[in-house]
């Protein structure tokens, strides 16, 4: 997808830039809200179809397996979109598909449905109960995963199972309609029907007609039709075409409309679904309505392992449990994905997951032990407005936390205000500030030992790094933080001097 806003740097102009200039409606001094939209390539100027109520749909996860990190990444997207929308003072009924049914493995019409490969994997026979019974499993590992990222639970979580006759009732619009045809494996979208097919992101329709009539038969009458029923597999629902199931992006326009009506404000996905899947879903849906479908695409950008696409076969997979075995909380991981803009490329690496632990956990100590005892306080008006500034800039989460830390070092605000405004930031970021279950969150209930009571050794080399701090001997200092931490301690600089904690995982 070509993006000229991605260079990261364009991502930091200032929120009154020329997109506002002129505005005058905006309420005393709430700024607006900007989006980029994949549709059309801009930022656009959000606001709901109907008075303060926003419908937000985000394409969900295929419950053939546990989700690896960077499908996290896009469920962290709509859970940012989710609570600006409601820092914003919106009203917002969320939806994800939890498709249990019907996903290719490739994006064509092709390839193995993935929930049968694993319903073969699971060693169980090949019926529709046992797709069931290996969905249930994956649906309650996403929701641990979710639960454990502080990603809010959307309102709705529908399975394609579920809505057979919604599907088949579609489908028969879009026959009746002549906007698809029957073949002899299955019932197909005749993209040629639709002249504004693939309009979605910058697509190269020709390269996409291409590419797809490699994998294709002689009945498609184009390479870019694509599949809405499936005739005859060893399972399947009846149908006026025969047994079969449905095509896997026939479900996302059902559900979205059977839960949110023909019109959605804002839709959301990682960004390699934008040119098939979504095209396809606004195709098959403004062809069924004759209405827009969804007015805002948000699309995240994909995270990398150590410079390397996540794919199976390179076996580079990494699991949310897999990082929390390895000591490291999932806020941690949420914290770190806010510090990069949604739509930049991410590159995942221990290192830096081990930088945002450890800031993590000096916010939460400050919060939870230096502001402890700090009385009711109120929110900093000029913080809470840069704060909202930044989160209403096509929600730039990195420009909100250097702003959080700003607030946190600045002296001239009371304790108690930090407090209050800290808190109020969390309702956005949910790095848990606002949360009383630790359990998923980082330690915060170390205490820092004090010097008399720590090992000898170890308060030796302490001491020794306090005198060459004192003499400005950095390299020396930081030499002797390592020692320090090769015994299990940790150290850490505060305006009042040094605090030292047993290392926690
Ligand atoms: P899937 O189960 O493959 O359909 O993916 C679920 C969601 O995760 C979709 O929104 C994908 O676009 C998104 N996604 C998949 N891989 C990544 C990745 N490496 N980084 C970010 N998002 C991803
Ligand atoms: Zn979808």
């Amino acid at each position: 997808m070509r993006d000229p806003l991605l260079d990261v740097s364009s991502l930091y102009v200032p929120m009154f830039f020329p997109f506002f200039a002129g505005n005058t409606d905006t309420e005393g001094s709430k700024p607006p809200l900007a989006l980029y939209n994949t549709m059309g390539g801009v930022r656009e100027r959000f606001a709901p179809l109907k008075s303060d109520f926003v419908r937000l749909y985000s394409c969900g996860p295929t419950v053939y397996d546990s989700v690896h990190i960077g499908n996290l990444r896009a469920y962290l997207l709509s859970d940012t979109i989710r609570r600006v929308l409601r820092y914003n003072g919106y009203k917002v009924k969320q939806v994800m598909n939890v498709t249990d049914i019907g996903h290719l493995s490739g994006d064509g019409d092709v390839g193995e449905d993935k929930m049968a490969l694993a319903v073969k994997r699971a060693g169980k026979p090949m019926t529709l109960e046992s797709l069931r019974e290996v969905a249930d499993v994956h649906i309650a590992s996403f929701l641990a995963d979710i639960d454990a990222m502080n990603i809010k639970r959307p309102h709705a979580m529908p399975r394609p199972s579920d809505c057979i006759p919604e599907q088949i009732a579609l489908i028969e619009t879009l026959m009746d309609k002549a906007y698809a045809y029957e073949t002899s494996d299955g019932v197909y979208f005749d993209t040629a029907r639709f002249p504004t097919y693939g309009r979605l992101g910058d697509i190269d329709i020709e390269g996409l007609k291409e590419g797809a009539r490699i994998e294709t038969h002689l009945e498609k009458r184009s390479g870019t039709d694509f599949a809405l029923w499936k005739k005859g597999d060893e399972i399947g629902w009846d149908s006026p075409w025969g047994r079969g199931f449905p095509g896997w992006h026939i479900e996302c326009s059902v559900m979205a409309m059977k839960h949110l009506g023909k019109q959605i404000d804002i839709h959301t996905g990682g960004e390699d679904l934008a040119r098939v899947h979504h095209n396809n879903e606004i195709a098959q849906s403004e062809a069924a309505t004759g209405k827009q479908f969804a007015r805002f695409w948000l699309h995240n950008a994909f995270l990398n392992i150590d410079n390397t696409k996540i794919s199976k076969s390179l076996g580079n997979t990494l699991r949310l449990q897999q990082l929390t075995d390895a000591g490291y909380p999932a806020l941690a991981y949420r914290y770190w994905l806010l510090t990069a803009h949604y739509r930049s490329p991410v590159n995942f690496s221990w290192d830096a997951l081990d930088g945002a632990r450890t800031t993590l956990k000096r916010l939460h100590r400050f919060f939870f032990e230096d502001l402890a005892s700090s009385d009711k306080g109120a929110i900093n008006a000029d913080y809470a407005l840069r704060f909202h500034q930044a989160i209403n800039d096509d929600l730039d989460t990195p420009r909100a936390i250097a702003l959080l830390w700003e607030l946190v070092k600045d002296e001239h605000i009371p304790r108690a205000d930090k407090k209050a405004t800290l808190l109020d930031f969390d309702k956005v970021l949910g790095i848990g500030l606002l949360r009383t279950d630790a359990e998923h969150s980082v330690p915060v209930t170390v205490s820092p030992i004090a010097l008399k009571d720590l090992p000898e050794d170890v308060r030796l080399l302490v001491i020794a790094r306090d005198e060459m701090r004192d003499q400005k001997e950095w390299k020396k200092a930081d030499e002797l933080r390592d020692e320090i931490a090769s015994h299990g301690f940790t150290v850490e600089d505060h305006p009042e001097g040094v605090r030292v904690y047993r290392t926690t995982a």
